[in-house]
């Protein structure tokens, strides 16, 4: 078998490739137009971010906010608000953005590390109890991949030990869980606004909390007698508009990966997301669709993921986890058997798409079909 053959000879399902993100959209244009005419467009104080610290905090319900120059920088920041020092131990998910564990590691603190739940991506919160010690500063919890966390378990674990609930929602901007917003559960919360997420300036991230000293310790190390991980106007002017889109964008994804859920469903040798994620309770944020393949299945995942992208389609393997990671760099709870079977057999779908027309996500789901079907032949 040659994966490299396409499908069915011919021509790629999207022959012009994956279509563009973020979208060329007159809102921005005539927001950022307005900020250069302004003449205030490159500064890092000004109306524009006023505006959308405030429209961050009155989305999210939270007091406070600190915009920066990335998501990465935003955990971190999120980190240290959360009063974490070197020699502090922080829980996370050993399948998690590869940043985070940066972020620990560049405090001076010691990654723990806690396995994802069967077929999840997200952490298992039963293992938090079991990870706890008396260096725990902090639970580092990311809704990944469209799927939200147990975060309501992880809370209550950690107001019983006294520590702090850190929320990463960098891939999962204005998603829900019971019509609350995800990142107002824990103490403080990370946002990013890098060039390919859901809410795009180029750069840039926000850290989100109610805490009036959990600010000042995010605000006192970014601010060196100069703003060292600034956001500026100009990246304000591209945000702002995208703040109101949101919403209905987040509704027309949703439509799409339940099409492509479905279509999954079909095969027996792949799975998406369980019923919880598209569960009525929840409004789920699709930064990233998550296909699993499962165990046993007659084809594997660099062979699925060649078939699909010479077809144009933008799927990519997920995360490699930490499980491997040495001793020495971090704690590991238990054998994070689910972590590792994440990190083998994810595959990621790039959101884009999910904003197509509905031919094209019937051109996608029976794409995803076929290259299971062609496969298994
Ligand atoms: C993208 C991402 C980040 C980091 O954001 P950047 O703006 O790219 O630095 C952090 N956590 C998660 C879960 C992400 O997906």
């Amino acid at each position: 078998m040659n994966p490299l053959l396409k499908i069915e000879g011919g021509s790629p399902a999207f022959p012009d490739g994956p279509p563009a993100w973020p979208v060329a959209d007159d809102t921005i244009a005539d927001s950022v137009n307005a900020a250069i005419a302004s003449g205030q467009w490159g500064l890092y104080e000004g109306k524009l971010l006023e505006q959308t610290q405030a429209q961050l905090q009155s989305m999210w319900g939270l007091a406070h906010s600190q915009l920066c120059c990335s998501g990465t920088v935003a955990v971190e920041l999120a980190l240290r608000a959360a009063g974490v020092k070197a020699g502090d131990e922080v829980i996370l998910a050993a399948y998690d953005f590869p940043g985070n564990f940066r972020a620990i590691e560049a405090i001076g603190a010691r990654p723990v590390l806690v396995d994802v739940l069967a077929g999840r991506w997200t952490m298992d919160p039963q293992q938090v109890q079991a990870a706890l010690s008396s260096e725990t500063r902090a639970v580092l919890v990311s809704h990944l991949h469209g799927e939200t966390a147990d975060i309501e378990s992880v809370v209550a674990i950690a107001k019983e030990a006294q520590i702090r609930v850190v929320e990463d929602v960098c891939q999962s901007p204005g998603a829900t869980l019971n019509g609350r917003m995800l990142g107002t559960f824990g103490d403080v919360a990370s946002l990013s606004f890098g060039g390919s997420k859901l809410l795009s300036a180029g750069r840039g991230g926000a850290v989100l909390c109610n805490d009036e000293t959990m600010l000042q310790r995010a605000r006192i190390f970014a601010n060196r007698g100069n703003d060292a991980f600034p956001f500026s106007q100009i990246q304000a002017a591209l945000l702002l508009p995208q703040l109101g889109q949101l919403e209905e964008y987040s509704r027309r994804r949703l439509l799409a990966v339940r099409k492509v859920a479905t279509e999954v469903a079909r095969s027996k040798w792949l799975h998406c997301l369980d019923h919880l994620s598209l569960h009525a309770d929840v409004m789920p944020a699709f930064y990233k669709v998550p296909l699993l393949i499962n165990e046993g299945a007659p084809f594997d995942r660099a062979s699925f993921l060649a078939v699909v992208q010479q077809e144009g389609i933008m799927l990519a393997e997920g995360f490699r986890g930490f499980a491997k990671r040495s001793d020495r760099r971090c704690r590991k709870i238990g054998d994070l058997k689910h972590a590792r079977l994440a990190a083998a057999r994810t595959m990621l779908l790039h959101h884009p798409i999910l904003l197509s027309s509905q031919s094209d996500i019937e051109k996608l789901t029976d794409t995803l079909g076929r290259a299971a079907a062609y496969l298994m032949r």
